[in-house]
This record gives C-alpha cells, structure tokens and sequence, in this order.
C-alpha cells in the first residue's frame, strides 16, 4: 500500500531511536528489564482504524490507543479543526482570561450531558478531572458547614487515575498499595465483579434479578457505618475499564445513585474510559438514567487528538463556591494549560462528528458483531468469562475454567497473546490476563470481525506453547 511509505523510516534511523528510546525514555506501566529485550514497535502514522509502525507495517488498532480515539486517526475534520485553532492561537489560558473553544465546548457538552450538569472545570486527563472531583466534593460540604464529610467511598479494582487523589481512590493493589501512606481517606466497597464476586454471591440470587445487587447494597452498608461524614462515592459506570473491562451487574448503578440521595452524599461518575459512545450512549450513565454530581471526562473527549478533561457540577455546587473573596469559597486549583484551545477546538470537531455522521446509531449492528465474534469464544477451554458493554470489551484467560484459577501473573499471558497479535496486523494490549477489544468506534465490520479472529487465533498460538513449558515470558 503506497500509504504505508509515507511513514517509513530508514533502518538505520529506526535504530538510532531504538537506542536513545533504551537510553532515555522511561515508558509509563512498563517493566524496563523486559521492555529492553524487546524490539519497540516505534508508532510512525495513522489512517482511520489503523496505525503504522516505522517499517511501513500496517495494524489494526485494537485499543484506540489505549483507549482514547474515537472517529480513526487523522479524521479530516478534526485535523482542520486544530489547523485553523494553530493559525488562531495555540494557547492562552483560563485563568483570567476566556477563549471561545472553551466557551463553546462548554456549552455543548452541558448539552449532551446528563440534564443538571451545567458548570464545567476543564483540565489535562482523566486523573486530574477525578482530582478535581474529589477536590470539589470534598470542599462542598467544607463550605456547607459539614465539616465531618471528609471520607470517600471507592470501590474494590476501581482505578481513576495515577495523581496522589486519585489513587487514594483506586482500588488495584498491583498499582497502588506501595502508596498507601500517602493517600487520603477511603472507604473501599466491594467491586461490582460477578464472575469472581467478592461476596461470594451468584447474579440470579444475589437481589441484582430485581434491582439490588448485594454489592450495591455493600455500598449502602458503607454509607450507613459512616454516616454523616462521607464526601462522596466515586464510580466508575458501569465498566471497571483498568480492572479488566468489569461490568457491574444491571441496576448496580441506579441502586448507587439512590444510596447516595438516601444518604445525601454526593456521587461522582468517572467517565473517562466510558464516555463518549464507547457503552453504546454518548455517556454509560444514561443507560441507567442516573445523573451524578460530578462527571469526569477525558480520554475520548478529544476524539483521542489531545490531552484534555473536564469535570461537569452541577448549580448547586458550584454555587457553594460562591461568596465575597475574603469568604475562602474560590475553587484555588487550575492547571496551566487547562481549556486549551487546540484540545477543545479537537473536541468540539469530535462532537460534530458524532451528530453528523450519526455515530451512535451506527453502533448497535457494531455491538452485535462484537457480541456474536465473542460468542464463539466462549467454548474456549482457557476463555473464563467474557465482559462486553457496547463497543468495550475483556476476555479473561485462565488456566483452570472449572476452578476459574487464574494463570500466575510471572507467566504474562495476557502479554503473550497481545503480543502475538502484532504478527496479525493487530495493536493490543491486555489487562493482566484479560486481553482488550476496545477499538475505535469508525472501525469497520471487516476490521471489527478481523479483530476478534485474531484474538482467537492468538489465543490458541499461545496457549499450547504455555501448556508445553516453552514459555520464556515475552516474546
Ligand atoms: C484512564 C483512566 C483515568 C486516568 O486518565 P489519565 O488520562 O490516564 O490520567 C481515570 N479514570 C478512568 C476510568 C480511566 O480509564
């Protein structure tokens, strides 16, 4: 394909980057003593559904790299929209002063958004737009005079973000635990995760058949023990995305959001992985009708172009903010290139896409094919459960599927099966053994099928090779 040459690097140039990448660069979530045994795929260009590495190989991109874009790479649209934002002005800032991408965004996302939401905080990435959250819930009740709420309630396997306030929220032991003496005051509620339920309870018995699973029902026991001094309940809706792509049982989230009035605590929904079409509606709350307080969003905001974030509030909060200036009610947080323009000239282009091409109601035939690609997994005597919700989905690998016993995590199994990929003209990365089908929403049906056939087929290249002791980690 001619395409492909345009992103072409000579041989020697890929290995000069080869060797300063080993020499300099730290990549993020990654053990450096296997990166440096491996050649990197060094990423050179992108068309719709598809990226391009150095030497001219084309690959599907199989997580939206990392789950971010929406509408392809290099959307004409979007590209435009950021080229004459360039010819503008590439940034000012929010604080003191206003632009009109950021006004607009605004203004549209308060109107796609859950009814209610209407204030909008930008910032940088799903991390901040949860600290943000955090920071406003918790300075809400300060500034209401109830002063005891100081806790947070976050659930079992939750992750919102690598900054201090959000892992004080996150719930992965793997990424968290060596900070704990760091963190902030939470209150862990169990992970919504039917197939290894933390109360040991069945989804036909366990109440979620009318509306309240036991889990949910944790949540209020929670709010009960603590009562009068949580801050917040933060949630991720419907999909623990980092978890492993864990949906909640139907109803888990309406149940939630009427804990939280009971209680009269505030409920945040990060939305960072969910948002934007990814659940099959512009946002995963909607499919239960729940408006939460605060709603976090980011990594498809900018149909995946740029990092930007905002936290949508509603009146009544931003109205405790409200006062003389001697009154100590200002929200003092703002990071520097917070609303800047290029991102929220992306953005907005990212919304217009999704009117004009009807983007969401392109999705449940997509939906469809995932789920009966999928289907044919089941059988797979190494495939324990597989998760879908829209166009997100996990297949976690096992090694024993009566015992459900997981595979150790030294063996990276999951790692092997994404590697393997690669050699199928496919991009993606697993969540310990939980291989990711996550793609961009444009993906075509050939491409979407060709996405779960390879994952398939890599499954059962590697699993015999694991079965026969020749594993040697990655490859
Ligand atoms: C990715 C993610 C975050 C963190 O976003 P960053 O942009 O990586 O800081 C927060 N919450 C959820 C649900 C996410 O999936």
């Amino acid at each position: 394909m001619a395409e492909n040459k345009d992103y072409v690097l000579p041989p020697e140039e890929i290995r000069r980057l080869v060797e300063l990448d080993r020499q300099h660069v730290w990549h993020p979530f990654t053990q450096h003593a296997l990166w440096n045994q491996v050649e990197p795929l060094i990423i050179t260009g992108g068309r719709d559904e598809y990226v391009f590495d150095a030497q001219g190989r084309r690959y599907i991109d199989g997580h939206s790299s990392l789950w971010c874009n929406i509408h392809g790479h290099r959307r004409a649209e979007i590209d435009a929209a950021i080229r004459t934002q360039l010819d503008r002005i590439a940034h000012s800032t929010q604080l003191g002063l206003a632009s009109p991408p950021a006004i607009e965004l605004a203004a549209r996302l308060v109107e796609i958004a859950p009814q209610g939401l209407n204030k909008v905080f930008y910032s940088d990435d799903g991390s901040t737009s949860v600290e943000v959250a955090c920071k406003l819930a918790f300075a809400y009740w300060q500034h209401r005079g109830e002063r005891r709420r100081e806790l947070f309630v976050a659930l079992g396997n939750a992750y919102h973000g690598d900054t201090i306030g959000a892992v004080s929220v996150g719930g992965i032991d793997l990424f968290h635990r060596v900070y704990s003496p760091l963190l902030f005051k939470t209150e862990f509620a169990p992970s919504p995760y039917c197939y290894r339920c933390p109360l040991g309870q069945k989804p036909d018995t366990c109440g979620a058949a009318n509306g309240r699973p036991a889990c949910a029902e944790e949540v209020g026991r929670t709010l009960d023990t603590h009562c009068g001094k949580v801050a917040a309940v933060v949630v991720e809706p419907l999909v623990q995305a980092a978890a492993g792509m864990i949906t909640a049982p139907p109803g888990y989230l309406a149940r939630v959001r009427q804990l939280c009035d009971e209680h009269e605590t505030l409920l945040i929904a990060d939305e960072v992985a969910t948002g934007f079409g990814r659940t099959g509606r512009m946002f995963s709350c909607e499919h239960e009708n729940v408006v939460p307080d605060l709603l976090c969003v980011s990594k498809g905001l900018t149909g995946g172009y740029l990092p930007l974030a905002a936290t949508l509030t509603t009146d009544a909060i931003y109205e405790a903010f409200l006062g003389p200036i001697d009154a100590g009610r200002t929200f003092y947080h703002g990071h520097t290139f917070t609303g800047n323009p290029l991102g929220c000239a992306a953005a907005l282009a990212s919304l217009e896409i999704f009117q004009r091409d009807r983007v969401l109601e392109q999705l449940p035939a997509k939906i469809r094919l995932l789920t009966d690609g999928l289907a044919r997994l089941a059988e797979h005597p190494h495939v324990g459960n597989i998760r879908q919700r829209g166009m997100m989905a996990g297949v976690e690998l096992v090694r024993d599927k009566s015992t459900r016993e997981a595979f150790p995590y030294g063996l990276q199994v999951g790692a092997q099966v994404c590697a393997r990929a690669r050699d199928y003209g496919v991009i993606l990365r697993p969540l310990a053994d939980t291989i990711v089908i996550m793609p961009p929403l444009c993906i075509s049906s050939e491409n979407l099928e060709h996405l779960v056939w390879t994952v398939r087929t890599c499954i059962d290249d590697v699993m015999p090779r694991l079965a026969h002791g020749m594993s040697d980690g990655l490859e």
